[in-house]
């Protein structure tokens, strides 16, 4: 197995990461092969293939040129300080330079022990390796900055949690793993030449325009600002809840990361919390944004070392805004309103509580809304709406909106319909897939690993995938264990 390695980061001083090595998973089995993903690391379907591929991705073998490490990191756990986290279950094995000169970390979820493990098994079970592949799939289908997943090995592993499951390993790229928590972990071991070293990095090999700029650590605060009130603003936007906000969960690069008790939600409604282990809903859906702040004051803290407090609180000062003109922009293109004018928020803010209200399924009714001749009466909607007087008024309302777009049918329901997924992974579609998977049958997990993939085009055959949720799955609870 042939890779270009260029391991930038474990060239970096041993403070910012432990070498060790993998252990591998007892009679490993390929689960699922995402041959998008490998595409970034210049490999096609026939990787899968290659007669190293299983020990590779099971941890079995090193790869020539790898130099697997775990990272540090510390970070917030729902809003509590936790001095020392680190990678107690994955193994970066190195960064692969694609054709493109383009640098993809290739890490292992679920390969064992590391000096980070504390009270951990460092595995992770099929069922958690199954949810995190497919969703960083369906957000990055979705369009929303991710991580993203590679394959799944399975195994005979016990791993023990509520219940005896299955060790499996995820494969991860993504253009980096640091962490708003790597910085905290630096300012709070007092660290402050690592933490240098760390953002001068992260410039270097991500935010290279910087580089010569004299407040090069300001620009990047700036820009993690950024990334990451737009990164929620599509959450928000596509009714994306991650479940587990820890600051030791923020990319640095504004990806998705992470994926635990994550869920889509499905009636609409702010409170919603999908992380069974969150009691007190801090991570609820409609606190994401709110968390998102939370976190970069936490991030702002390690960068007290680096810029001076007047820069960052003007940084942070800039977050709410750039957050809501992202997601108010996003809103309305789910409208179809692509030149938005004063009034329009209400519009938005009207039609969100009326779904509240009446608990309507917010993925399928912007679907049905995308796909909809605007002059004929909404049949399809009558029985959504208990409070029907209340809907057809805020339809007259937007009706006449639409007027002022100066648009026709035609091109409003292909943008709505670029805007407007058909298909969102319920918890009850993973579970599905989930519980084939436990038997040996992988193909639901492929099925939907496609289905998601390009969630913007209705398949033939998938109608079932574009309902809300049964009953049985509208009842499932997914938590911390993982
Ligand atoms: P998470 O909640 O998955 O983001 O993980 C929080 C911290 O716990 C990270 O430092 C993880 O590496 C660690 N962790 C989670 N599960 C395990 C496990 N099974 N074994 C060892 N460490 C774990
Ligand atoms: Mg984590």
């Amino acid at each position: 197995m042939q890779f270009t390695f260029n391991n930038t980061f474990s060239r970096l001083s041993p403070v910012f990461y432990r070498k060790v090595l993998p252990q591998g998973l007892e009679n490993p089995h390929l689960v699922s092969f995402n041959a998008n993903a490998a595409k970034l690391i210049d490999q096609d379907h026939t990787f899968a293939l290659d007669e190293d591929f299983i020990n590779v991705f099971s941890g079995k073998l090193v790869p020539e040129g790898a130099v697997p490490i775990s990272m540090v990191y510390s970070g917030h756990q729902f809003g509590v300080y936790v001095p020392q986290l680190g990678d107690g279950r994955a193994h970066l094995l190195g960064e692969v330079v694609n054709k493109k000169n383009e640098k993809w970390d290739v890490q292992l979820k679920g390969s064992g022990l590391t000096p980070f493990s504390r009270s951990g098994d460092g595995r992770a079970v099929l069922r958690s390796t199954i949810r995190e592949y497919l969703c960083s799939e369906a957000m990055h289908g979705l369009g929303i900055p991710t991580t993203r997943a590679l394959c799944i090995i399975g195994s005979s592993q016990r791993v023990y949690r509520e219940q005896v499951e299955t060790g499996a390993i995820l494969t991860r790229l993504s253009p980096s793993h640091i962490r708003f928590g790597s910085f905290e972990y630096f300012f709070h071991t007092r660290q402050p030449e690592a933490l240098q070293r760390l953002a001068d990095y992260v410039i270097e090999q991500h935010y290279s325009s910087f580089e010569q700029a004299s407040d090069k650590y300001i620009l990047l605060f700036d820009e993690v600002v950024r990334l990451t009130a737009n990164l929620i603003a599509q959450w928000q936007a596509v009714g994306f809840s991650h479940g587990v906000m820890n600051s030791d969960n923020m990319s640095i690069l504004g990806l998705t990361l992470d994926y635990g008790p994550y869920g889509f939600m499905e009636e609409f409604d702010p409170g919603y919390i999908c992380n069974h282990s969150d009691i007190e809903g801090r991570y609820a859906f409609g606190n994401q944004p709110i968390i998102g702040l939370f976190n970069l004051n936490c991030l702002a803290h390690a960068f007290s070392e680096l810029i001076d407090i007047d820069s960052l609180r003007a940084s942070l000062s800039t977050y709410q805004d750039t957050y809501l003109k992202e997601y108010h922009r996003l809103m309305c293109l789910k409208l179809g309103l692509q030149n938005p004018l004063p009034g329009d928020e209400e519009i938005v803010d009207e039609l969100l509580s009326l779904l509240h209200m009446n608990k309507v399924d917010y993925t399928l009714f912007f679907r049905g809304l995308s796909t909809m001749d605007i002059d004929r009466k909404y049949p399809d909607f009558d029985s959504l709406f208990a409070d029907q007087a209340g809907f057809y008024n805020w339809l007259t309302t937007y009706k006449n909106r639409l007027l002022a777009e100066n648009t026709n049918g035609t091109h409003r329901k292909k943008l709505m319909g670029n805007h407007n997924p058909v298909y969102i992974l319920r918890n009850y579609m993973a579970q599905q897939a989930i519980e084939l998977a436990e038997k040996g049958d992988f193909s639901e997990v492929d099925r939907l690993l496609e289905l998601l993939s390009d969630p913007f085009t209705e398949k033939k055959g998938a109608g079932e995938y574009a309902k809300p949720s049964p009953e049985w799955g509208k009842q499932l609870v997914v938590s911390c264990s993982s």
